[in-house]
């Protein structure tokens, strides 16, 4: 009877994961959706205003991959967006909270981070994407790399600043370094 009990729930708790990450999971990347990312970042910024915490996002978005699937199939443009997904974890932390926010854009909350420290992770995580040295004849480095633009929320900024507006930041230094030489990490 115990057994059978214990068989049960060790299935009931396989099929809860397994309906979690249904909800919350990129097929593509296995990292944290869109949907599961609102989710998060919603209740990380709740968080650093009751506490008066820090926390920091990336935007990371991989140069000229138009140009990859173009000259090696979209297949294998796919296989590169699960490769550079798997990189990030092996490199991040624990807590750092990895997600797709679009396309060929990952996102990444860092709790407790400030911005010095969430450019020197950016910047980790640019130089190893580059180090794996993906052949990208179609980019000016002829590898594969990304450009990031990092934001962060620190207590006592204005107190009405939302989540979006940390993002924006991260966009918009993000735009900045795709105007410039791609392969960077850019702060506003
Ligand atoms: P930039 O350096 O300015 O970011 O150039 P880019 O070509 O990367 O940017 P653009 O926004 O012009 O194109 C994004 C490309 O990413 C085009 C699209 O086919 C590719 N992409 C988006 N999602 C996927 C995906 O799920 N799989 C594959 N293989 N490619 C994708
Ligand atoms: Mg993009
Ligand atoms: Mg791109």
């Amino acid at each position: 009877m115990m057994v059978l009990l214990e068989s049960k729930h060790a299935e009931l708790m396989d099929l809860n994961k397994q309906l979690n990450d249904l909800v919350n999971v990129d097929y593509l990347m296995q990292i944290g959706n869109r949907r599961f990312f609102h989710e998060r970042i919603e209740s990380t910024h709740q968080m650093a205003l009751r506490y008066n915490r820090y926390y920091s996002i990336i935007v990371c978005d991989l140069d000229n991959f138009k140009k990859y699937n173009d000259t090696y199939g979209h297949q294998k443009g796919d296989y590169i967006l699960l490769t550079v997904a798997n990189l990030f974890k092996t490199l991040l932390r624990k807590t750092d909270e990895i997600f797709r926010w679009g396309g060929e854009e990952i996102i990444i909350i860092l709790p407790e981070q400030a911005l010095s420290d969430a450019l020197v992770i950016a910047e980790s995580l640019r130089a190893e994407v580059e180090k794996i040295a993906i052949e990208h004849k179609g980019n000016d480095y002829q590898v594969v790399t990304i450009s990031c633009g990092v934001a962060s929320y620190f207590p006592g900024k204005k107190s009405d600043i939302g989540w979006d507006n940390v993002i924006k930041d991260a966009d918009d230094a993000l735009y900045r370094a795709k105007e410039g030489k791609r392969n960077t990490v850019y702060s506003v």
